[in-house]
């Protein structure tokens, strides 16, 4: 019987599409790349005409700074929403120009924001796994190769370790303020169908302490919350000043929030008043559904055939 490795050859070598420019290959950090990206290649700034780049929290604080904008200014110019996971999990990409497919920051000379340049900007052509076994509490790095043909870098005798390349491109600093992040949604991964589909708000504190600071910022400042929460003075200071410290402390509300991970001390009855807050909401939407029952209910039908809103589906 063939191995699994020689099936997988023999089908891609039949097989009538070109084969993923990601190497389904897991390496570790000291495995060889030959590659270098400079100027003379003679593919300059493709990688950057033709974008799909994924923003972890720590990216968006580094470039809006680099940008002098606020949270909310940045993603609403330069970024574009999706779902991580069936779960509808919010995620943000970087948008292209209008009308293309090229990075808004790509100029002739390379990259406008280089310095502070995006996690995956970082790694390309190399491609971070982050992975938990399920009797793991804590993620591993793996890598795979991208070798896309309009690459020219993979051609330069250049050759370093994976690890050597990550260190060269600032990626090991990213990695690790990214890494409660990275934790945070695989917890939510692996803890699948227990967890169920989250609620809208789950969804929406979600995106707000992950990648909206300045807008969480102005929520943990926030008399509502400083009624539930005992947050010290010297550490609400902080959080007030340094976006990394709240980046940090989101991710930390977060796991409180989704996974009653207690690490943020709640004041004396706090628990008590968001019961009675609930209690008193369902009896709002209670006594709001009541009062329009009738209205309700005829609006779940259709005006019979042939009369002003019929939709046709015979109801
Ligand atoms: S952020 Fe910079 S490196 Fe990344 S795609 Fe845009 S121009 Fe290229
Ligand atoms: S396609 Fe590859 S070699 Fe060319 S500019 Fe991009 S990363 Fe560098």
């Amino acid at each position: 019987m063939q191995d699994y490795d020689e099936r997988f050859k023999n089908l891609a070598k039949d097989a009538p599409f070109e084969a993923n420019p990601v190497i389904p290959t897991m390496l570790e950090g000291d495995a060889p790349l030959q590659f270098r990206c400079h100027r003379g290649v003679k593919c300059w700034n493709a990688c950057c005409s033709n974008i799909d780049i994924t923003l972890t929290p720590y990216d968006i604080v580094r470039l809006k700074n680099h940008l002098g904008l606020s949270s909310g200014e940045f993603l609403q110019k330069y970024t574009v929403p999706y779902e991580i996971d069936k779960d509808g999990t919010p995620g943000v990409k970087l948008r292209s120009v209008d009308g293309g497919s090229a990075c808004q920051f790509m100029v002739e000379e390379g990259c406008s924001v280089y310095g502070d340049r995006p996690t995956a900007c970082r790694y390309y052509p190399v491609a971070l796994l982050s992975v938990r076994r399920s009797d793991e509490y804590v993620d591993r790095l793996s890598f795979a190769k991208v070798t896309e043909k309009t690459c020219f870098g993979h051609q330069e005798p250049d050759t370093q370790t994976i690890d050597e390349y990550r260190a060269d491109q600032g990626a090991v600093e990213y990695d690790e303020k990214g890494r409660g992040w990275r934790q945070l949604i695989l917890k939510k991964k692996s803890a699948g169908p227990a967890v169920g589909k989250p609620p809208m708000i789950s969804k929406q504190l979600f995106f707000m302490a992950s990648y909206d600071l300045d807008r969480f910022r102005a929520f943990v400042i926030s008399e509502s919350f400083n009624k539930t929460y005992d947050i010290p003075v010297a550490e609400m200071a902080e959080l007030i000043a340094d976006d990394e410290k709240l980046l940090a402390f989101g991710d930390r509300f977060l796991r409180q929030v989704l996974f009653n991970e207690q690490s943020i001390t709640e004041k004396d009855g706090a628990y008590e008043a968001r019961v009675e807050r609930l209690k008193a909401k369902a009896e709002q939407i209670r006594a709001e559904f009541e009062a329009n029952r009738d209205q309700i209910e005829n609006e779940k039908y259709c005006a019979p055939p042939g009369q002003p809103g019929d939709c046709g589906c015979g109801d």
